[in-house]
């Protein structure tokens, strides 16, 4: 590994401030570490060398041209983007082949407003197919592997993102988290990974899968990366009707050095049949690290949880199917040769869909239909406030709320077979955050007998994200599981 590829965002960002190394030095050492290990992990499903390289030169000059105070701390650093995320000219497919050739004509706010702060985007990674899956094994484009075992998956949808940050192809990634796929991938590869408050990022220019739970998220190495990002792609947008009224959070991480007068939960529900011993043992261990280091811990209630599941497989896959309805072989995407209409929808969205997909549009379809639209959504939409309200009430007794991200540790590509049911349950404890709308921020807290990356989640209150940040922070000045990388 180069020197460079090996540094985090922070340490990047201030080399560069301090001119001891230019942009384009850095995404050279990307795009060469991209080249050689790409044919092994296949990370992205799009590269963009040239414009990266561009980029970077602009980078450069500007910062040559101005004074340093005068210029965003995130000038010049390259990151990777999920391919659901426009961009504009760079193809974005969804993991998709109904939008194998789209080339979106806008920016996607989020990663407009890092743009504009000068960062560099190396390319597209890989995601299952509309960010539908926890594996990468959904993509049309092929699985992503494991950086830490590639007979593993890297977790999904945005595998290619937890992957590409784990190998150090990329400093950091953005990413979607629906129902987990930020989280679970940070957990699975071993970096950390946020999913902000719904509503504290724009949703603009995000391919919508579930829009009431979607949300962008950043994976990277650690908390104080997370945190130098975040505020700059964070806050208002009037593109995005949901985005809230709320500045960016502060960069800061108030200074905090350990977890004194921090009350963290500790919810039973989430400790339950089905979590893989090591995951629970090493869960167990890092709240005691974070007790040791002066946080409270309290035990606390989320009696809804297990309901979770059949609640976001009602919401989700009702919300996609609404969204997912705009892709008719017309507007966008496939376009067939057919000059009926009928066969045109036809043709376009058998030919274009994967299977899970087509799963998810037809239960989504089957949920809002005249006759079940009561007795499956209208009741789905009743549990999840009744989930939402568990964590309003906890988070009146403490400041957050502590869990594993995911039962399992990484699994074999093609473990769950054709088992949509098991892959489902990978979903089990990340999906409460995004019923409820909560920032949820995964780490890394150890590894599991296999030598496999163990994650755990920090949930807060509602545009708390600085909080958890700020305590994350305090954790990883004191542990090192962040810092480990794969033997690659
Ligand atoms: N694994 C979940 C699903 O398949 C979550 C995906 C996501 O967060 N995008 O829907």
């Amino acid at each position: 590994m180069s020197e460079l590829t090996s540094l985090t965002p922070r340490e990047l960002t201030s080399l560069l401030s301090a001119r001891k190394i230019s942009s384009v030095e850095i995404t050279r050492a990307c795009l060469d570490r991209i080249q050689s290990l790409e044919g092994n992990l296949h990370a992205f499903i799009t590269l963009a060398p040239d414009a990266a390289l561009e980029q970077a030169r602009l980078a450069d000059k500007k910062r040559a041209e101005s004074r340093t105070d005068e210029l965003s701390p995130l000038l010049g650093l390259p990151i990777a983007v999920k391919d659901v995320l426009s961009v504009e000219g760079i193809r974005c497919t969804c993991g998709s082949k109904i939008l194998e050739d789209y080339i979106p004509p806008y920016t996607a706010t989020s990663v407009q407003r890092l743009v504009d702060a000068g960062v560099v985007i190396l390319g597209k990674t890989n995601t299952d197919e509309f960010a539908m899956g926890s594996s990468t094994e959904n993509s049309a484009y092929g699985v992503t592997r494991n950086p830490w075992d590639s007979t593993r998956v890297p977790g999904g949808s945005s595998g290619g993102s937890a992957a590409a940050v784990a190998a150090r192809m990329s400093p950091a990634a953005l990413g979607t988290d629906t129902g987990g796929s930020v989280r679970q991938p940070a957990s699975f590869c071993g970096v950390s990974g946020l999913k902000p408050t719904y509503g504290r990022v724009s949703r603009y220019g995000l391919i919508a899968y579930g829009s009431s739970l979607d949300s962008v998220g950043v994976l990277a190495p650690s908390a104080e990366d997370i945190a130098t990002i975040l505020p700059v792609m964070a806050g208002y947008d009037p593109h995005d009707a949901t985005s809230a009224k709320l500045g960016a959070p502060r960069a800061n991480l108030d200074g905090r050095e350990d977890l004194r007068g921090i009350r963290v939960g500790f919810p039973e529900e989430y400790f339950s049949e089905g979590l893989q011993a090591d995951v629970e043992k090493a869960v167990r261990e890092a709240i005691a690290r974070m007790e040791a280091l002066g946080a409270e811990i309290r035990p606390v209630n989320l009696p809804h949880t297990k309901y979770a599941l059949p609640v976001y497989y009602l919401i989700a896959p009702a919300e996609a199917s609404a969204n997912l309805s705009r892709y008719d072989g017309i507007r966008f995407g496939l376009q067939p040769d057919s000059e009926e209409l009928l066969e045109r929808f036809v043709s376009a969205r058998s030919t274009g869909f994967g299977a899970e997909v087509k799963r998810r549009i037809m239960l989504g379809t089957y949920a809002l239909s005249a006759g079940y639209y009561d007795a499956f959504y209208g009741q789905a939409q009743k549990v999840r406030t009744l989930i939402k309200r568990d964590f309003e009430s906890v988070f009146g007794e403490v400041d957050m709320v502590a869990g594993p991200v995911a039962p399992t540790t990484a699994f074999k590509i093609g473990g769950h077979g054709n088992d949509p049911l098991a892959m489902y349950l990978e979903d089990i404890y990340t999906l409460p955050a995004n019923l409820a709308g909560i920032p949820a921020l995964a780490f890394p807290v150890g590894f599991d007998q296999a030598g496999l990356p163990i994650g755990m989640q920090l949930m807060g209150a509602p545009f708390n994200e600085n909080l958890l940040l700020g305590c994350v922070h305090a954790f990883q000045q004191h542990t090192d599981w962040h810092k480990q990388k794969p033997a690659i």
